[in-house]
Order: structure tokens, then C-alpha cells, then sequence
């Protein structure tokens, strides 16, 4: 379906004022009842979220927040930040976890989703090159996306996932796609450098690069680099200093199953009650249970939110896709990303030095496998695709993490479906550093009924209508 632009503007206002009805009809910000807030998963989505949430309610105090994270998410009480990069990697392990270590890249230029492409170029082709590339062990010239279809085909999420990107695809999508991405991309750079947030604007993650250079030579301003471990850190340890009486972090607790409201009566109006949830049940380290009852629920567990929405039906089409991480260093300084040649990814200038040698994150590769091992072609690929542009480069360390694609590559934010009180802060795909902290800001809006710079409508989980398969 096709709309002028005229039309499909008023559409887009038509409903965006419509969701901010629905949405702000149970406003706590200005409300004096007290409300519990639990946050599953301690990444940038569930951090960010927690942010805003305690920030918003400072003057009421009215919102208690608990944080449940399966991994150590505050090892330890130094207040100091890390001085060397070595330093920082002993003290903040990344347990694979991509808010931990990522490309660095802050990338509000990069707005086109999936769903915009050659279906024929972006998927097609690279899937039949995979069947043949992922038996060929010598595969230094795979393509930059491939499947790997043995895994693929017995995996029902898959068929969901393929499903929720056809139909977005062809069907469902939005007026203006390539704005829903620019949107919360640009304003998730008005929160990172919002002056009023004294917060975030302690934390020092390491914001280096002043824009990224196309492959053909072109700049492009406004992107930058800077280290999501080191900020998800920061946001960590501040949301603790300054919210220490409302602010409750379970690390080393994993979230094993979600508790339903049992009364399903009809409220004041006649009407039946929506459907709710009551409490989530963890388990700690030593097999350990507990139930913990709270007034609302955010999943913001990346990769792992799909599993947990699926046990309460909630559509979250989110698939793990596999990415790889190559520190190096080299004596080109250079103060700008790089995009390396044939889509396979980025270099993002560090601030770290050693030895005088300028640090950078090299990212990149789209593998759809559930494989976790990095692969040492897909990393001398990296590193090759560097040297054109930097001079003796040395490998520090290298990594394999998967990535919470959605569907439609845009992020999932706002209330789950059917749930009067499960809101979903996911599916960030390969810009949940350039998205998660204005997500967060969004959905804290959207939970306490206030109003956001950004329209929510194309990121409401409302948009993948029913589960698939
Ligand atoms: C290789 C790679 C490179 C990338 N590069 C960039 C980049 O340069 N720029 C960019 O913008 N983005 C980049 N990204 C994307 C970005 O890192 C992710 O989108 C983002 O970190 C996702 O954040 P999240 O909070 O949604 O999920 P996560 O970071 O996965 O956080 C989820 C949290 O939930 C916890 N959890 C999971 N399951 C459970 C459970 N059962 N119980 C309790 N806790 C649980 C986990 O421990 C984790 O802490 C990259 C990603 C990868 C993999």
C-alpha cells in the first residue's frame, strides 16, 4: 500500500496521537501511588530504561525499581575509572554480552533498515552462496551475510522471523521507513549529549571519532565512537549513587519464568481485565528460586527475549545474529569510523593508546548460525579489510557476539500485547549503542504516561500483530 506523502504524514500524526492516548492513560510521573518496576536484563536497553524511570519520578519518588541480570553486572566497588584498555578488560568482563563490548561505533547515520533492501541482493543470493560456503572450510571469500542452513531449518523461530520479515517487507511497512530509524537514532544523540543530564554527562566512555568515512571517501558528520561497556558501567554505577534508596540490582540471578495474574474479573467498567503479570521467578547461581511480585515488567534481555515473550505469547521476533570483534592497534591516528569495503563493517577509533599506537574496535559480518565460536577467517578478514586503511596493525583481542536483530530491523519498544503491564525495551539489531539510551528515554516516557520528543508508532511491539509458527 502505497500513501502520498501528505496522507501519510496525517496517518502517522493520526497515530501517533492515538498511541499516546492509549499509552498515557496511567500516568505515574505525577501519580502519589507507589509503584514497583521490575527491569529483566542489565544492558543498555534495561539500564537506559532504568535511567529514565528513576529520573522522571525524582520529585515523587514513587517508582522503586529492581534490576535482575543473569551476569555480574557490578563486579566490584572501584569508583575510579579504568586508566589502561588491559585494566578495563579484567575488571568488566564482556560475557559475550554485546552492551559489554560492541564496535563502538555511535552511528546515528545509519537508518536503512533490512526490510528496505534487495530481498534478492540481501538475502537471496547470500543464501545460496551459504549453502555451499558454510561445508567449504577454507571460506576466506564468503559473503558478508550467510545462513547456516542446517541449524536454520529445524529452528521454529527462524520460520517466525522470516515470516514477521516478509510481511513487514511487503505488507505492513510504514510510511517513511528510513525515518523511523533516523528518529530514534538522532534522538538517542540528544540524550547521550542532553546538558541537563548531569548523569550521563559524568560518564566517561571514551566518545573519540567526529564522523565515519564512506567507502568511497565521502564524511559523514554526526556519527561518532565511544565504548558501550565503559557507559553501560557508568550509567550503572551513577543510577546507584544517585537512586541508592529506589534502585535494586540482582546480579548473578536469571530470570527462570514469569508468574500470571490469576483474577481475570471485570473492572469498574464492566469491562474484563487485561491480562497481567504478577511476578518473575529467578534462580541465583547455587539453583537457588525466587519470586519476585512487582506492579509493571520491562523485558530488556536482547537475544534471550524472544524465549521469555514466547512463554507468555507475546509476538517478539527477534533473532541472533552472529558478529565479529577485532581490537587492534596502529600507528595511524586517525580521529574518524571507517567503513570497510563490501559491507562487512567498520573500524572505530579508540581513545585508549598503547604504547603510543591508537586503539580501534574493527566489527563486522552478518552469520545467521547459532555457532559462538569466533571464526578465524571471518577475524583475518576484518584485519586484512583494516590494513588498507591503517599501517602495521597489531590484533589485541578478538570476539564473536550475536546480535537481537528484530524483524523489521527497527527496535521493539512500548507495551506487549494484550499485557495491561509487560513493556518491551528490545530487538536493537546492530545499532542497540546508536538506540539505547533515547529506547530507554522513550519507554520511560510511554510507562509513565509523559510525553516524548520521538513518536512511538513505528516501534510499538504492536506492529508484529500475532506469533508465527
Ligand atoms: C559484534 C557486534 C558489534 C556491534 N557493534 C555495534 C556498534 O558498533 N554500534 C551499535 O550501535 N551497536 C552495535 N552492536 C549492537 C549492540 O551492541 C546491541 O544491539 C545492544 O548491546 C543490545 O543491547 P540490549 O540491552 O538490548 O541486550 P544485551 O546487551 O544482550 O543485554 C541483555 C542483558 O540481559 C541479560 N540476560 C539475558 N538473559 C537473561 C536471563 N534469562 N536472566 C537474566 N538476565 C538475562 C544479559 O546478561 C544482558 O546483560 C553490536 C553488536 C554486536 C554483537
Amino acid at each position: 500500500m502505497y500513501l502520498s506523502s501528505a496522507a501519510s504524514e496525517a496517518v502517522a500524526s493520526a497515530l501517533h496521537k492515538i498511541a499516546s492516548r492509549s499509552l498515557t492513560s496511567s500516568s505515574a510521573a505525577t501519580s502519589q501511588k507507589k509503584q514497583h518496576i521490575i527491569i529483566l536484563g542489565g544492558g543498555i536497553a534495561g539500564l537506559s530504561t532504568a535511567r529514565y524511570l528513576l529520573g522522571h519520578t525524582q520529585q515523587h519518588r514513587n517508582v522503586n525499581i529492581t534490576l535482575i541480570d543473569r551476569n555480574v553486572v557490578d563486579n566490584n566497588n572501584n569508583t575510579q575509572p579504568s586508566s589502561t584498555y588491559e585494566e578495563q578488560q579484567t575488571e568488566y568482563p564482556h560475557f559475550s554480552t554485546p552492551s559489554r563490548r560492541n564496535g563502538n561505533v555511535l552511528c546515528p547515520s545509519l537508518t536503512i533498515p533490512w526490510t528496505t533492501r534487495s530481498l534478492f541482493n540481501e538475502a537471496i543470493k547470500p543464501a545460496i552462496k551459504s549453502v555451499f560456503a558454510f561445508n567449504n572450510n577454507q571460506a576466506d571469500d564468503r559473503p558478508a551475510i550467510t545462513f547456516d542452513w542446517k541449524s536454520l531449518m529445524s529452528d521454529r523461530s527462524m520460520y517466525s522471523f522470516a515470516t514477521h520479515y516478509l510481511l513487514q517487507k511487503t505488507i505492513y511497512k510504514p510510511p517513511k521507513q528510513h525515518q523511523c530509524n533516523k528518529s530514534i537514532l538522532e534522538y538517542n544523540m540528544e540524550c547521550l549529549d542532553d546538558p541537563c543530564d548531569a548523569l550521563v554527562q559524568s560518564i566517561d566512555y571514551g566518545r573519540f571519532a567526529q564522523g565515519t568515512q564512506l567507502v568511497d571517501g565521502k564524511m559523514v558528520e554526526g556519527d561518532s565512537s565511544g565504548d558501550v561497556g565503559l557507559f553501560c558501567r557508568g550509567l550503572l554505577r551513577g543510577l546507584q549513587c544517585e537512586f541508592d534508596d529506589r534502585f535494586v540490582v540482582r546480579s548473578e540471578e536469571s530470570v527462570d519464568s514469569l508468574v500470571l495474574t490469576e483474577d481475570h474479573g471485570n473492572n469498574d467498567n464492566g469491562q474484563q481485565h487485561q491480562d497481567s503479570l504478577s511476578a518473575v521467578v529467578t534462580v541465583d547461581r547455587n539453583g537457588i528460586k525466587s519470586t519476585i511480585h512487582a506492579d509493571q515488567f520491562v523485558i530488556a534481555l536482547g537475544n534471550e527475549s524472544r524465549p521469555l515473550c514466547n512463554k507468555i505469547q507475546v509476538p517478539c521476533p527477534i533473532y541472533p545474529v552472529k558478529g565479529h570483534l577485532v581490537t587492534i592497534s596502529s600507528s595511524v591516528d586517525c580521529i574518524y569510523n571507517i567503513t570497510l569495503p563490501n559491507g562487512i563493517g567498520y573500524a572505530a577509533p579508540m581513545d585508549h593508546k598503547v604504547n603510543g599506537r591508537r586503539l580501534y574496535r574493527l566489527s563486522g559480518f552478518v552469520d545467521f548460525t547459532p555457532n559462538k565460536e569466533p571464526d578465524q577467517h571471518r577475524i583475518d578478514a576484518l584485519v586484512n579489510a583494516a590494513k588498507i586503511h591503517l599501517d602495521d596493525v597489531e590484533v589485541i583481542d578478538a570476539s564473536a557476539c550475536h546480535r537481537p536483530f528484530s524483524a523489521d530491523d527497527r527496535p521493539i519498544i512500548g507495551p506487549a500485547a494484550k499485557f495491561g503491564n509487560v513493556y518491551l525495551c528490545t530487538g536493537f539489531g546492530s545499532r542497540g549503542w546508536s538506540v539505547g539510551l533515547g529506547s530507554g528515554s522513550l519507554l520511560a516516557s510511554l510507562i509513565l504516561g509523559l510525553p516524548c520528543n520521538v513518536d512511538p508508532e513505528p516501534y510499538l511491539p504492536r506492529r508484529f500483530g500475532a506469533r508465527y509458527f
